[in-house]
């Protein structure tokens, strides 16, 4: 399934097999290629939804961005098709779901296993930005998890080429959305910065950072970085989601300097599955 050269998939290329999740506008289902037996997880989406929704001309984009794509932490999208009624993605196949279910189960993650996480995370997007993608929606629902466990990135909805500068309709939770996302101004790269800073403590918490009541309260805490951590997170933690939740997106600290950061150096390193 190396997609290249290009070639035209059908629905008839593919069995299908169980239902993998629900999404949005369509399901996704486990699948294998018939030819070469290689098992993916092919994404169904329906034209009515998408054009009721107006969101054409968004997976596009999606599909552009994340087909270019290659790196162990981002998931695959070999290619797609498809028929009167709908669009078929053909993506990698995830085997242990998602890791915000796995979040749930567990509360929280121990700092080994967070930063574990937080490093495969940093790896992809320095990937990404020096390809100029960025993600703008990176959240736990986002990250899926292969069958050794390995995070992948999913769901490029939200990607854009740099530089953007255009404002995003807000819907849906603001839990993950840096200041100037929220306030409506000019954004770049460093918004992967601040939602990485918010992913990292989410899972060694349990629950994200400016977590309240309604919008306008997580909007209030957000702008004010209204931070505080529980006690049982270490100095080196604090320090390393401090350094990356500065309202000042300049000031957040590079994902350069996040990956030789003492704190993810040592504790990814005791990790141990
Ligand atoms: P979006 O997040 O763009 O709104 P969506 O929520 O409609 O999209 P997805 O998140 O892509 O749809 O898929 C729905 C669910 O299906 C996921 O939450 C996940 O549980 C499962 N799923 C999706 N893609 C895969 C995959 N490649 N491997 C395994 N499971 C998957
Ligand atoms: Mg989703």
């Amino acid at each position: 399934m190396s997609g290249e050269p290009k070639r035209e998939w059908t629905l008839n290329d593919f069995e299908i097999g169980k239902p993998l999740g629900r999404g949005k506008f369509g399901n996704v289902y486990l699948a294998r290629e018939k030819r070469t037996k290689f098992v993916v997880a092919l994404k169904v989406l329906f034209k009515s939804q998408l054009q009721k929704n107006n969101v054409e001309h968004q997976l596009r984009r999606e599909i552009e961005i994340q087909s270019h794509l290659r790196h162990p932490n981002i998931l695959r999208l070999y290619g797609y098709f498809y028929d009167e009624s709908r669009v078929y993605l053909i993506l990698e196949y995830a085997a242990q779901g998602e890791l915000y279910k796995k979040l749930q189960e567990y509360g929280r993650f121990s700092e080994p296993t967070t930063a574990n996480y937080i490093k495969q995370l940093a790896t992809a997007l320095e990937y990404c930005h020096r390809k100029h993608v960025i993600h703008r929606d990176i959240k736990p629902e986002n990250l899926l998890l292969g069958l050794k466990g390995t995070l992948k990135i999913a769901d490029f909805g939200w990607a854009v080429h740099t530089p953007s500068s255009r404002r995003r309709t807000l819907c849906g939770t603001l839990d993950y959305l840096p200041p100037e996302m929220i306030e409506g101004k000019a954004h770049d790269a460093n918004v992967d910065l601040w939602s990485l800073g918010v992913l990292c403590y989410e899972f060694m918490v349990g629950n994200p950072p400016f977590e309240a009541e309604g919008h306008r309260d997580t909007y209030r805490r957000i702008v004010k970085v209204d931070l505080h951590f529980p006690d049982y997170i270490s100095e080196g933690a604090r320090d390393f989601v401090s350094k990356l939740l500065q309202h000042d997106p300049e000031k957040r600290m590079r994902l350069d300097m996040a990956l030789q950061h003492p704190w993810l150096v040592s504790q990814s390193q005791s990790f141990s599955d």
